[in-house]
């Protein structure tokens, strides 16, 4: 379904102790990606200018399509031992289930605002705005979107790429994949209930976040609501039929281009019936799981923070009660 050539470079040292696990880990994630054709190519940095040049950020760094997806905001370019932060704790290499969301997650980047953000905006102010409002959302809270930036150029692109939206008052009503909104998506934790922008969004924020939660959707063919179970963030007894269209290419508008495609269906029949026409792929619930981790990685952290990820399920998220979707039946 894709033509799409991807570039994976691994950087490292002289004799990085890592070399070995992060090359055998990416093999195994390309394999599981379908990308197993791939060549991998290598290369020897020891030169800090030369680290520079090359988007290094310690030994290895491993770069898709010349992105380093696992580059930490604020990091300096360097040759020096480098530790990944992984759901198993710090390791040599990521996760093969996070390089499988780095190499599966290229040029479109899911609600993370992951895209280049535009010339002359603050990419930093732009995560911690959509990790911020997140936050906010995830507890039901009403905050003006000014109190979480003050950098009004900021909020400007992000409304206008589809990764903001804010009311008439200035209030926050969806960032980070969140809104207030009713949508046809949506995650109940407990009693309480948040809908999002899309059926990746609700099965992959849960996932981030490892708690107990069930996603709600439903197929855009038949309209059957497919409840994707977790328990500590992992899928339960998910149908192995289900499969999310991952729209792919040009994404100008995130909620529009990338969201409003990113379904989840009851089969592959339904999938190809409606989703092909647009460039994309299909993917299990385990990829959609994988992508989510990586994506709301962020998230998890910030609310691991303020230690609110044990307490969530009780007294988080969500003002409204879970919305009526379409017709009974
Ligand atoms: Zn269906
Ligand atoms: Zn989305």
């Amino acid at each position: 379904m894709t033509t799409h050539r991807v570039d994976v470079e691994v950087l490292t040292v002289t004799d990085c102790r890592h070399r070995g696990l992060t090359l055998a880990r990416l093999r195994a994630a390309l394999d599981r990606a379908g990308l197993a054709d791939v060549v991998l190519t290598e290369r020897v940095i020891d030169d800090p200018a030369e680290a520079i040049a090359a988007g290094m950020h310690g030994s290895p760094t491993i770069l898709v399509d010349g992105h380093d997806p696992f580059a930490e905001s604020g990091t300096e370019p360097s040759v020096s031992c480098r530790l990944f932060r992984t759901p198993n704790g710090y390791d040599g290499a990521p996760s093969v289930e996070e390089l499988v969301a780095a190499l599966t997650d290229l040029g479109h980047a899911p609600c993370d605002c992951r895209e280049p953000v535009p010339l002359g905006v603050s990419e930093a102010a732009a995560r911690r705005l959509g990790v911020e409002g997140f936050v906010a959302l995830w507890r039901g809270e009403r905050v003006m979107v000014t109190d979480l930036c003050d950098e009004p150029m900021v909020i400007d692109a992000q409304v206008r790429s589809g990764r903001l939206e804010v009311d008439d008052a200035g209030v926050l009503v969806g960032v980070h994949g969140l809104t207030a909104r009713p949508t046809r998506h949506r995650i109940e934790c407990g009693d309480a209930a948040v809908h999002t922008w899309c059926a990746l969004d609700a099965i992959g924020i849960p996932a981030a976040l490892a708690i107990d939660a069930t996603a709600l959707t439903s197929c855009p063919r038949c309209g059957i609501e497919l409840e994707v179970v977790l328990r500590g963030g992992k899928p339960v007894d998910t149908p192995a039929a289900w499969r999310l269209w991952l729209p792919e290419g040009r994404c100008d508008h995130l909620v529009e281009d990338f969201c409003n495609n990113a379904n989840l269906y009851c089969s592959n029949d339904h999938l190809t019936a409606t989703a092909t026409k647009a460039s994309g792929r299909a993917l299990t619930v385990p990829d959609v799981i994988a992508i989510g981790r990586a994506t709301w990685a962020d998230a998890a952290d910030a609310l691991a923070d303020r230690r609110d990820t044990h307490s969530m399920s009780t007294t988080l998220i969500g003002t409204d009660p879970p919305a009526a979707h379409g017709s009974p039946g």
